[in-house]
């Protein structure tokens, strides 16, 4: 029999790993990806000799023999590719240079937490105690398989493999960073904890598995950088025997009698195939490329605009110093607000990649900003600004505040780059330019445990991977997505599924 061909829309993480996947299981696939490179938000770009990091601060399954590591083995990401571990996720400064050092290590985290604050001791020690339980905690069992071909027997074993973890996610997962903060004495503490996981709403829980992962060596970050990482997944598709089209935007997916049965790009050249995946984002696919037909009432409140996103601006730097002994993430909270793209800043965060020399020549530095932002301000503005960093304003401020922190650093500058929420929409087609899909908050949390389908209602031969049914996001589970979707074809087609590592180089 001929084998079944495939269409994957998008070459992001999940689009690549689906491609490999119905590699490894005799399918015929072709991605179309609109963009000239793979790796979708997982990206870098280059300026003067600097590489300017988009993604991955903290990589799920970077540790062998930890959760998600087979997959990436599976998928050629991690052979040969040194991860660099921290022994800290983030430091927190207040205005009066007082530090929260938000270590990886329970007791050490538990010991700088009641250092700063004897009086909120039981608190502290109580979330050291949740890192410790989430040691062993294997995030990646919830997508073992997809919740829609789990047996009644499989269910059990998932029960039985969550049970121990039932009581501390109950405790922390529908909690948030704020929430949490809230209930500390110490007025340092009170604003640092609500910032200590990048973001406020982030479920307590998620940062705490974060740390446990971070402190057994499984959440490292990549030498090397997001878009080598993407680009060795690329390669391992390529050897499987994929296809990629880069520069082809698909437009239209095809359907006859509720059946999707190809693609038509916006070169207006039609593609057939047997079943079409998307992995790229999910507005786009159900109301765009298909006309909202497919899509019931829980689909549509998905998108009417009320669960929280996360959308941002990036000040990118290369510098000509050596920063590589300043914390490689830090949150300065701020006395005096700063106002920066229309909103009132009290914190802002910098992180620096000297840690890995292959991002910058040497003794030289590149240094980002991240600022949370609202994709409709830039919508607004944009037209009547160049998004150039010596005509944006909002990067001046930013500028001016590193500067007082790093003395002589303006002068030291030598790349510079500035992506907006617009610049995310544009180069990814993501939704208002979303960073990870939904963001994991204590309301997205139950969606997260829940599971998102795959499939749309009503289309049959039609598949959706990708960060958009994977509230939260991260590379991992999109990349687990795409694995999941095999999973669910190969069912329909009643044969195993089969996953490989590749083979080894010789010599
Ligand atoms: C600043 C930042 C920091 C992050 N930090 C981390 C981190 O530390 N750890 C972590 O695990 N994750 C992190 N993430 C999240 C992670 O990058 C994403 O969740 C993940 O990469 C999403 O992958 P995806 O393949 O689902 O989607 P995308 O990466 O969005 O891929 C979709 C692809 O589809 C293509 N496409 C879209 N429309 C079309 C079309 N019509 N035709 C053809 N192609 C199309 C796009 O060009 C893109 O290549 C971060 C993201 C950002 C932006």
């Amino acid at each position: 029999m001929a084998e079944k061909r495939i269409i994957i829309i998008g070459a992001g993480v999940a689009g690549l790993a689906t491609g490999c996947y119905a590699q490894m299981n005799g399918y015929s696939s072709h991605i179309f990806e609109m963009h000239d490179l793979p790796g979708g938000l997982c990206t870098a770009w280059e300026r003067r000799g600097y590489v300017f990091d988009g993604c991955i601060h903290y990589l799920y399954g970077s540790g062998p023999g930890q959760p998600y590591y087979r997959l990436w083995e599976e998928l050629g990401a991690v052979q040969d590719r040194p991860m660099i571990d921290h022994d800290a996720f983030m430091r927190v400064v207040g205005p009066d240079g007082r530090t929260l050092t938000l270590y990886c290590d329970p007791d050490r985290l538990e010991a700088e937490l009641i250092a700063h604050s004897p009086a909120d001791a039981a608190l502290s020690r109580s979330l050291a105690q949740g890192v410790r339980r989430f040691a062993s905690f294997d995030m990646s069992v919830m997508q073992a398989k997809p919740r829609s071909m789990m047996s009644a027997s499989d269910g059990l074993a998932l029960g039985r493999t969550m049970l121990p973890y039932t009581g501390p996610l109950l405790k922390w997962g529908f909690v948030s960073a704020q929430q949490l903060a809230a209930r500390f004495h110490d007025p340092f503490l009170r604003r640092a904890v609500a910032q200590m996981f990048g973001w406020p709403e982030m479920p307590v829980m998620a940062g705490l598995s974060l740390l446990a992962y971070m402190h057994s060596g499984n959440a490292g970050f990549p030498t090397g950088g997001s878009l080598a990482f993407a680009r060795a997944i690329e390669q391992r598709y390529l050897a499987l025997g994929g296809r990629i089209t880069y520069k082809a935007q698909v437009e239209r997916i095809l359907t006859e009698n509720d059946r999707a049965v190809g693609v038509r790009l916006y070169d207006n050249s039609e593609h057939r195939a047997d079943v079409v995946i998307s992995a790229a984002d999910g507005r786009a696919t159900i109301f765009d490329m298909l006309d909202g037909r497919y899509a019931n009432r829980a689909i549509r409140a998905r998108y009417a605009g009320s669960l929280p996103m996360h959308t941002q601006m990036q000040i990118s730097l290369g510098v000509d110093r050596d920063m590589s002994a300043a914390p490689h993430w830090a949150t300065y909270l701020l006395d005096e607000p700063l106002l920066i793209a229309g909103e009132e800043r009290r914190e802002i965060a910098i992180k620096q990649y000297g840690y890995d020399p292959t991002l910058a020549p040497p003794g030289k530095s590149v240094v980002e900003v991240m600022l949370r932002s609202e994709y409709n301000y830039w919508q607004r503005i944009y037209g009547r600004k160049l998004y150039d960093i010596e005509q944006l304003d909002e990067a001046q401020v930013v500028l001016a505040f590193l500067e007082k922190l790093y003395p002589g650093i303006l002068e030291q500058i030598e790349a510079s780059d500035v992506a907006t929420p617009l610049s995310y929409e544009r180069y990814t087609g993501n939704w208002q330019g979303a960073t990870s899909g939904w963001l994991l908050t204590p309301q997205t949390m139950r969606m997260m445990i829940m599971g998102v389908g795959k499939t749309l209602p009503g289309l049959r031969n039609f598949y959706m991977a990708g960060q958009w049914v994977e509230p939260g996001g991260s590379v991992a589970l999109a990349a687990m997505s795409g694995r999941n979707v095999l999973q669910l074809i190969c069912g329909g087609d009643g044969k195993p599924f089969h996953a490989e590592t590749p083979p080894r180089a010789a010599g």
